[in-house]
């Protein structure tokens, strides 16, 4: 098992569409960043190339990079589930906390945990999705996100040949 944990933020501004876990809120502001600023996909996708210890979002997407900008985020993720399928692991479950003055994430926190489950290829009982104010952070114009993933092993080629191992050495017996 490998356990991962990513974090993240980006600061509201007006006129931007606001976008977590892939889903479209409600908003009169959104998260301003190179991408979609997808604050809680880019901490998920931090998590899952942790827990493989492939580098980070930025070694793949350097900021840097006019190709990017705007990008969906959904596409760093994807890059990140392939880097977790190489290494032989799959995801377990994730958990995530949110931490945000507005809006108020409870009314749309089923949705989000539905899309993201259907991102991961999980149910979305294995999504964890939490929000907070920043009580005393002084962070009201900003959205953070912390996510940590538990990886088990998968459904890999390494993982195969060692089932096929345990089938043979059952029947020599
Ligand atoms: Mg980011």
């Amino acid at each position: 098992m490998r356990i991962g944990y990513g974090w993240d933020s980006h600061e509201f501004r007006e006129g931007v569409p606001l976008k977590i876990g892939g889903v479209a809120l409600p908003f009169s502001k959104g998260l301003f960043g190179h991408s979609d600023g997808d604050v809680l996909l880019h901490a998920l996708t931090d998590a899952l190339l942790g827990a493989v210890a492939a580098g980070d979002i930025g070694s793949y997407f350097p900021p840097s990079d006019p190709k990017w900008k705007g990008a969906d985020s959904v596409i760093f993720l994807e890059e990140a589930l392939k880097q977790v399928r190489k290494a032989g692991f799959a995801v377990a479950n994730m958990d995530s906390t949110l931490i945000l003055a507005e809006p108020k994430i409870g009314p749309h926190s089923a949705k989000i945990q539905a899309h993201v489950a259907e991102l991961l290829g999980i149910k979305p009982g294995q999504v964890g999705i939490k929000a907070k104010t920043p009580e005393g952070m002084g962070t009201d114009n900003a959205a953070i996100a912390h996510v940590a993933v538990l990886l088990e092993r998968g459904t890999g080629p390494r993982n195969r040949s060692k089932k096929k191992q345990t089938r043979s050495n059952k029947s020599k017996r």
